[in-house]
């Protein structure tokens, strides 16, 4: 008999009730360090206090009114995003896979609206971008695709870091490239600073236009706001989700003028997107993250972190092989398989998340304390010495 929860997950043996700072609890009491942060979301860690607040207070005043009307707090944080970063606009939605179905629209929009026959799309190999129609098609991997064809047409797979198959597949037929720059569900495998130049270039070589898919390494991840402001150059589209909502389902595109002209009114929508009680959270979320001084401890904080899980390669050469990633968003490289190590992290009560290339994921809350680190890394060292 199916499930009354259709069984799409492999769910780990726990359930939590509670959850405080970097740690969530079981019914029974059993605490567990969290470094997966409901996969890079939860930023600010569990019931934080100040996200707890700007919750419960609006929660009390207003919950939804659609999109019919004005809602102060998406003026707001569409202020704060377009201040914060390259962008000159902002649309919000529920989820990062919301983001990526906009952010493909509006750059098959921007080509529409100049009379151009223009769509292609250019992705990468082991790229994520949500299970929607367009996620899926974008990411292109037969484990997404399969059975579920026929699939949304238009998107073209270049192997990721083959720079002569991009070369070639680039072309004035060319709508856009989307790319994460950092992989997230492909393990944890960023795109080097030089190499997003590069891209930059060839995109305005033939006026593509460069979508970024923020959604797990943006909102302060790597120790600035966005993953790309480290390589210096700017996207024209951007998906964000994940940490933007500390945990409340919140997500958005950010683009330029340019890229955004074909989006005017009754071209795109969402009834719940930017409601009243995800605008409040964002904001508070934004208001702590979208700070140096928040930045640079994020930045500190992943110093001790990487320190730690190099001596863990160190210690544990059978187990593990590198590490990988910037800032929080980093990746343990296994070379005993990945879902072993992240079942001996449940047994020592630490939690990390799967991903591709045989990689464990750890992505703690960006607020983690440094004896919460440092408890990190004895948990994992006990898991890895029972393996
Ligand atoms: C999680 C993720 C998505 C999809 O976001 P959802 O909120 O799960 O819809 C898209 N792109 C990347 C890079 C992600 O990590």
């Amino acid at each position: 008999m199916i499930p009354s929860i259709l069984p799409t997950y492999n769910r780990a043996p726990m359930s939590f009730v509670a959850g405080e700072g970097s740690w969530l609890i079981e019914e029974d009491g059993r605490r567990f360090l969290d470094l997966g942060a409901g996969i890079a979301v939860n930023v600010l860690g569990h019931a934080n206090a100040d996200l707890v607040a700007a919750l419960t207070e609006q929660a009390g005043k207003l919950w939804h009114t659609s999109n019919l009307y004005g809602i102060p707090g998406q003026q707001e944080l569409a202020d704060r995003l377009v201040e914060a970063t390259f962008a000159d606009t902002a649309f919000f939605t529920n989820s990062g896979t919301e983001a990526c179905e906009l952010a493909v629209k509006m750059a098959r929009k921007y080509w529409s609206e100049k009379g151009e026959d223009r769509f292609e799309i250019i992705a990468f190999t082991g790229s994520f971008h949500g299970r929607s129609a367009a996620g899926i098609a974008a990411a292109g991997s037969e484990k997404m695709t399969h059975g579920f064809g026929p699939l949304l047409p238009g998107f073209t797979h270049v192997p990721f870091g083959d720079h002569e198959a991009l070369k070639a597949a680039m072309s004035d037929k060319i709508a856009a490239v989307i790319v994460e720059p950092i992989q997230g569900e492909g393990g944890i495998i960023p795109v080097p600073d030089q190499c997003l130049k590069g891209l930059r270039d060839a995109c305005d070589e033939v006026g593509a236009l460069l979508i970024f898919d923020e959604v797990q390494c943006g909102v302060g991840r790597t120790g600035k706001l966005f993953a790309h402001e480290w390589s210096g150059i700017t996207p024209d589209i951007m998906m964000v989700a994940k940490g933007i909502g500390g945990g409340f389902p919140l997500g958005a595109v950010l683009a330029t003028e340019s890229a955004a002209v074909g989006m005017t009114a009754g071209t795109h929508g969402s009834t719940y997107g930017g409601n009243p009680l995800a605008m409040a959270v964002g904001n508070a979320v934004m208001k702590i993250v979208a700070t140096d001084d928040f930045l640079a401890e994020v930045s500190r904080k992943s110093g001790a972190l990487r320190q730690g899980l190099e001596g863990l390669v160190a210690n544990h050469p059978d187990v593990f092989e590198s590490v990988r990633g910037s800032g929080l968003m980093l990746g343990l490289k296994c070379k005993v398989s990945n879902t072993d190590v992240v079942s001996a992290g449940y047994e020592a009560q630490v939690l990390t998340v799967p991903a591709a290339d045989n990689a464990v994921r750890i992505l703690p809350p960006l607020n983690i304390s440094d004896d919460d680190t440092s408890e990190a890394i004895r948990r994992l060292d006990q898991a890895a010495a029972s393996l």
